[in-house]
């Protein structure tokens, strides 16, 4: 089985149910297991202002699904909760980034691992480190120091 760390977020038609909707869909992902959900936490919206705060959460899914095929299941889930693509980084019932898997590194044109934003977010970094606070960011270096270095910070801990 292989580790893959997924981000979670939402800021449209009720985030906190979102959320717990996709937590159970990927724990029945086929092939997978939900080993880990971190808290949730609530951020202000990168890029347009003009959107709702978003929640945000981290899951660890042990999974035999390669990474594309994890990808497209991802992509699923969030088609499944009413995800429109509109406008760049606008407002969404539900966002599935795959941050890691295992300490891969690629350049897919679908698929770019470690996620190329996860060293400068902190409601995608401090998530991480409520669960696995020794991790390290393969070609960045641990998530820990990421966070230090990291200049916005909104996200606070909702339970
Ligand atoms: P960001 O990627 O900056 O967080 P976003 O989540 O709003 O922005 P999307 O519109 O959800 O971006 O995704 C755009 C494309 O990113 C997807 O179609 C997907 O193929 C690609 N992509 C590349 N790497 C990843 C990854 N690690 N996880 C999820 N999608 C990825
Ligand atoms: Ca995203
Ligand atoms: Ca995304």
């Amino acid at each position: 089985m292989s580790r893959a760390w997924i981000g979670l977020g939402s800021n449209l038609d009720r985030p906190r149910q979102q959320l717990e909707r996709a937590f159970q869909a990927l724990d029945t992902l086929p092939e997978s297991r939900l080993a880990a959900r971190s808290s949730l936490y609530r951020s202000a919206p990168m890029g347009p202002a003009d959107q709702p705060d978003y929640l945000n959460a981290v899951a660890l899914l042990e999974t035999a699904l390669e990474p594309l095929e994890l990808l497209d299941r991802l992509q699923a889930i969030e088609q499944a909760q009413g995800r429109k693509r509109e406008r760049h980084w606008g407002p969404r019932t539900l966002d599935l980034d795959l941050l890691l898997y295992d300490d891969l590194v690629m350049d897919h044109p679908r698929l770019r691992l470690p996620h190329p934003g996860i060293g400068q977010r902190d409601f995608v970094l401090i998530p991480l480190l409520e669960l696995a606070g020794e991790l390290e960011i393969p070609g960045w270096g641990r998530a820990s120091r990421l966070l230090a270095k990291c200049t916005s910070r909104t996200a606070r801990r909702i339970g």
